[in-house]
């Protein structure tokens, strides 16, 4: 096949006069003479120049929206405003038609809303050619980020028996007869029966299996999808998310704060100087969009100002008992503003509060430890106090929680007290609790949700614009 140059690097290029190929997808055709063409490896469009004279009109008729279009020409220096280069067209070649009547995307400003009916199209906009390219970008700084520092990235499975947050919440994998199972004697579905020989799901998370390895290979990150079947038809919640959990031996809280921050920063540097296309785009969007918002909700910041203000200030950390007062004296509260009033210790921070905290009290991230034990799962670290966790969580601006993570419990006797009280099952969990028999020692880790990161990173307002095919309640087409 004759060799095309990507639209990226004609747009740098200056060999003016030499014939290029240009393979992409028609975006607009003007004045029957100007085809901006888009071929994905840059959000920008090259301009094809067509002699309509000595062009057959059957073919120009052809030149619609979505068009996947072949073109010969020579690369000249463009006359036009907005651009430097343009291609003057020799041949021309249709190789896929779009029928204008019918393809939905239309060269006008579509809903965010619209956009997500036609996800199997909406690769074809500016706006999801950006997010895409930001979202590769982190998730390319995320292994680079780990790999600089000697992790191993580990894969832990997807369909387990166990309950990593023993919350619930999962989905269930099963090969049985869904109308008509085995049952036991007692009535219940036989899972021993079942392909794995017992109730098996997806993960809800990597942890629990990367503390294994964390307890050998020192330092280990995973990197994967993980499932939650909560009902919470939010904007910042998937059935299906990816999530980054390193474990790290020998590490503390402390320690785990550092990780975890010095990662945001690295991945947000790393997309701030290899998408700058993109993200100058995307802010461009959010300033649109902010406009339809009151004066007093839009943000103080704009994107690229927010993302450098992330790099230049460290995170503040406080404890929850410590945010607890900050909330209990604060205007929403005593205004009874909250939709979940902060009455006494020990409550769950809502979303509601953990945004005042972040955007209206500090203005900054925030790290927040040492929550109530009764809030948090079993395997965090017990403080000396009896009441409060080794946890920390980070607080994002518009984000709210993105990280979650703790120093873990490594004394064996302690952990099976709390297993009991909660009752997880110690038996189910023999081999984690191995860890602790066979030489424990202090390890922590996190899990950093990867959209919420993306969310934060490109700006858009909701996680299912930011993952490409999403999953959520009553949400699972292509
Ligand atoms: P939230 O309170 O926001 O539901 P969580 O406490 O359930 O979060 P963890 O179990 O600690 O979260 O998971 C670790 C990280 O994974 C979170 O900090 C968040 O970034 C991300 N996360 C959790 N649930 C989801 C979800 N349903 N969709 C997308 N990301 C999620
Ligand atoms: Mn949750």
């Amino acid at each position: 096949m004759a060799k095309r140059t990507k639209i990226k690097e004609l747009l740098n290029s200056s060999a003016f006069g030499s014939e290029v190929i240009v393979k992409g997808w028609v975006r607009t055709f003007r004045n029957n003479q100007f085809i901006a063409i888009n071929d994905g490896s840059t959000i920008n469009n090259i301009q094809a120049v067509v002699d309509y004279t000595n062009t057959d009109e059957a073919l120009l008729k052809r030149l619609t929206t979505g068009a996947a279009v072949s073109i010969t020409g020579e690369l000249i220096e463009s006359l036009g405003k907005g651009q430097k280069v343009e291609v003057k067209v020799k041949q021309l070649e249709i190789l896929g038609d779009s029928d204008a009547e019918k393809f939905p995307l239309q060269p006008k400003k579509h809903s965010l809303e619209f956009l997500r009916e036609i996800a199997h199209l909406r690769f074809r906009t500016n706006t999801f050619n950006a997010v895409f390219k930001v979202r590769h970008a982190l998730a390319f700084a995320v292994h680079q980020f780990f790999n600089e520092r000697g992790f191993v990235y580990l894969h832990t499975p997807i369909i387990t028996a166990s309950d990593a947050e023993g919350a619930g919440e999962m989905f269930r994998v099963t090969s049985l007869d869904f109308d008509n199972p085995p049952r036991t004697e007692e009535g219940h579905v036989d899972f021993k029966q079942d392909f794995f020989g017992k109730s098996t799901n997806l993960t809800v998370s990597g942890q629990l299996e990367g503390e294994l390895a964390a307890m050998a290979l020192g330092e280990i990150y995973t990197f994967g999808p993980t499932f939650r079947a909560e009902n919470s038809n939010t904007t910042r919640h998937l059935a299906e998310f990816w999530m980054i959990e390193p474990e790290v031996a020998f590490a503390d809280l402390n320690d785990n704060m550092q990780l975890a921050e010095d990662l945001l920063k690295y991945v947000i540097a790393y997309a701030l100087k290899t998408c700058p296309d993109e993200l100058e785009f995307l802010k461009t969007r959010l300033l649109e969009e902010e406009k339809q918002k009151p004066q007093d909700e839009r943000a103080e910041l704009d994107l690229l100002a927010k993302l450098n203000f992330c790099l230049d200030n460290n995170f503040e950390r406080l404890t929850y008992t410590e945010a607890i007062e900050i909330l209990k004296n604060s205007n929403p509260n005593k205004k009874k503003k909250f939709k979940y009033l902060i009455e006494s210790w020990g409550a769950d921070l809502q979303s509601e509060h953990e945004r005042y905290l972040v955007e209206k009290h500090f203005k900054k991230p925030v790290i927040l430890t040492d929550y109530p034990k009764d809030i948090k799962a079993f395997y965090m670290r017990q403080n000396d106090d009896g009441k409060t966790v080794r946890a920390m969580d980070i607080l994002f601006p518009g984000i709210g929680e993105i990280v979650g993570g703790s120093q873990r419990e490594e004394r064996l006797d302690l952990l099976e007290k709390r297993m009991n009280e909660m009752h997880i099952p110690t038996e189910d969990l023999y081999w984690y609790l191995d860890t602790r028999r066979f030489g424990s020692a202090p390890h922590a880790g996190f899990g950093l949700g990867f959209e919420r990161l993306v969310l934060f990173v490109t700006g858009m307002t909701n996680i299912r614009d930011v993952i490409p095919f999403p999953r959520a309640p009553k949400t699972a087409e292509f």
